[in-house]
C-alpha cells in the first residue's frame, strides 16, 4: 500500500461513513472527513428543496425504517455511521440505533448541548406541543418558530393569531383561523431576529430547545424584548 501523508497522519486507515445529516454541525463533519481522506455519503431527508449540501456524496429520502437502513448499511459497505441530525428527530436516530446493533456498523451519536436559561430569560418549559399550546394566553400574538410538523397542535387555538415561520411555502392553507407565513431560515443576528418580531407585533415566542448556535438569535432577541417563551425541552 503507498504511504500516503494525510492530514490525520501516514497510517491512517481510511473508511466508509455514512454521516445521517440536515444539520450544521454534519455538514461542518461531512468537510472534515472528507479532508481526512474518508469516503463520506450524507444522508438526508429532503424535507426542505434546495438544502445546503455538504461536502462528499449525497444520498436524498427515507431508508425504509431500520431495516431499509440496515440494507442500505450492508449493500453500500460502509464501516461508520454517525448521526449527526436535530435532536428533535427521532426516529431516524432510533433507526441508526437498530441498523447498527443489526449490522455490527460502529454508529456515533453527534448529541448537541441544549440551551440553558439566562438571567432575563422567561421560559415557561413545557413537554408536550399540546402544553406549550395550553399555555398561550387568548388574544397572543404567536411566533411558532417550529417545524411544519409541529404545527397541529396549535390550530384549535382559534382566539390566537400565529406568525409560522417555514423554509419552504406551504403547497396548501396551513389551517389555523388567523395565520401568517414567513419564509426563510433563522437569522443570526438577533438584532434581525428582534426586528420581525417587533413588526409582526409578537407577544409569545413557541421554541423547541434544539440547542446550538443556528436557531439561538430568536432566543436572545425573545430576551431582548422581555417576551416570554414556551420552550419545548428534550426528553
Ligand atoms: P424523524 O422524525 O426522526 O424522521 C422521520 C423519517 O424521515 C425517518 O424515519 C426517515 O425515514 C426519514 N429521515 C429522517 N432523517 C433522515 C436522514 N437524515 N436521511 C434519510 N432519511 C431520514 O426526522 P425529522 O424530525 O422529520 O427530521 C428530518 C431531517 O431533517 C433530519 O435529518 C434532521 O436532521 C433534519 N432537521 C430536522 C429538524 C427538526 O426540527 N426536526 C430541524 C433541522 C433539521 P425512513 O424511516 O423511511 O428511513
Amino acid at each position: 500500500m503507498p504511504n500516503e501523508t494525510r492530514r490525520d497522519g501516514p497510517t491512517a486507515v481510511h473508511q466508509k461513513i455514512l454521516i445521517l445529516g440536515g444539520t450544521a454541525e454534519a455538514r461542518e463533519l461531512a468537510q472534515k472527513l472528507v479532508e481526512d481522506g474518508h469516503a463520506v455519503t450524507t444522508s438526508l431527508a429532503g424535507r426542505t428543496l434546495d438544502p445546503i449540501l455538504p461536502a462528499g456524496e449525497i444520498r436524498i429520502g427515507g431508508f425504509g425504517g431500520a431495516e431499509g437502513l440496515a440494507t442500505y448499511l450492508r449493500e453500500n459497505t460502509f464501516t461508520r455511521i454517525i448521526d449527526a441530525t436535530h435532536p428533535f428527530a427521532r426516529r431516524i436516530s432510533e433507526n441508526a440505533i437498530k441498523a447498527s446493533a443489526e449490522t455490527g456498523v460502529t454508529l456515533e451519536q453527534i448529541v448537541r448541548p441544549r440551551w440553558q436559561k439566562q438571567p432575563g430569560d422567561r421560559w415557561r418549559p413545557v413537554s408536550t406541543l399540546e402544553q406549550a399550546a395550553d399555555l398561550l394566553p387568548s388574544g397572543a400574538t404567536v411566533f411558532l418558530a417550529l417545524g411544519r410538523q409541529y404545527l397541529d397542535a396549535f390550530k384549535p387555538r382559534t382566539d390566537c393569531r400565529f406568525i409560522v415561520r417555514m423554509v419552504d411555502a406551504p403547497d396548501k392553507p396551513l389551517g389555523f383561523f388567523d395565520y401568517a407565513v414567513i419564509l426563510g431560515k433563522p437569522a443570526s443576528d438577533p438584532s434581525q431576529e428582534s426586528d420581525l418580531m417587533t413588526a409582526h407585533g409578537i407577544t409569545h415566542l413557541v421554541a423547541r430547545n434544539s440547542g446550538g448556535p443556528a436557531g439561538y438569535a430568536k432566543i436572545i432577541a425573545a430576551r431582548s424584548l422581555g417576551l416570554p417563551v414556551i420552550m419545548l425541552e428534550r426528553d
